[in-house]
């Protein structure tokens, strides 16, 4: 009897899964080839190009990291789940955060993300560095810290000086909750590192515990 059981199970899952693959085939959301189950093929994944050292910094109880190049597929995968809206895309990102955390053995109780202004958001959308926050909360135990804000409309960082930059984001956001615990904030691109220090001095003012401000992708210049 259970084997039957067994067997109608198995043969339903494989219909399911013929008509999940027939009805919904997916696609590398950055090549176009097909693929069995992912959103980023293993060819584009084996191009990525990690990052000898991930740590950029480390100051008191501040950890900046960044994980892979932003070039090639991952500055492809950016800007498609940025622009082009391929928001699946997220979670393929969020699993090679979770991987590079795992490995590094980077712990933590929150996870939390660069925040957009109303404007910003109103804009795009949608906030990518939120949408691999709420991933990274999907696979691992973490609870999702949501009380960072963007209060000023800034400039795009690109283009500007580095003393531009630092006051164009200057006050820029706030942290409305006190928190107790150690914070994972994810970013995407790390460039200057200006929004990263802003974001950690705001957090620093209202946290007891450690913060880890991991980006994505580093842009080399
Ligand atoms: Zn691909």
């Amino acid at each position: 009897m259970q084997k039957i059981t067994l067997g109608y199970s198995s043969i339903f899952s494989s219909v399911s899964d013929f008509l999940q693959e027939t009805l919904f085939p997916r696609f590398c959301l950055v090549c176009g080839k097909k693929t069995e189950k992912t959103y980023l093929c293993e060819d584009c994944k084996r191009q990525i190009r990690f990052l000898d050292y991930p740590l950029i910094d480390h100051e008191r109880n501040t950890y900046f990291y960044a994980i892979t190049e932003y070039s090639g597929i991952i500055k492809d995968a950016v800007l498609n789940l940025k622009f082009k809206s391929c928001k699946m895309l997220s979670k393929e990102l969020a699993l090679i955060i979770v991987e590079f955390l795992k490995k590094n053995e980077i712990h933590f109780d929150y996870v939390s993300f660069v925040p957009m202004t109303r404007k910003e958001l109103l804009k795009r959308g949608f906030n990518q560095t939120f949408l691999l926050a709420k991933d990274i909360k999907r696979l691992t135990e973490a609870e999702l810290f949501d009380k960072i804000y963007k209060v000023k409309d800034t400039m795009r960082q690109i283009g500007l000086s580095k003393g531009e930059r630092v006051v164009n984001l200057k006050e820029a956001f706030l942290v409305k909750e006190s928190i107790k615990g150690d914070v994972l904030v994810i970013d995407d691109v790390f460039t200057t590192g200006s929004t990263a220090r802003e974001i950690v001095k705001s957090l620093n003012r209202k946290i007891d515990g450690k913060i880890f401000f991991v980006a994505l992708s580093r842009r080399i210049t």
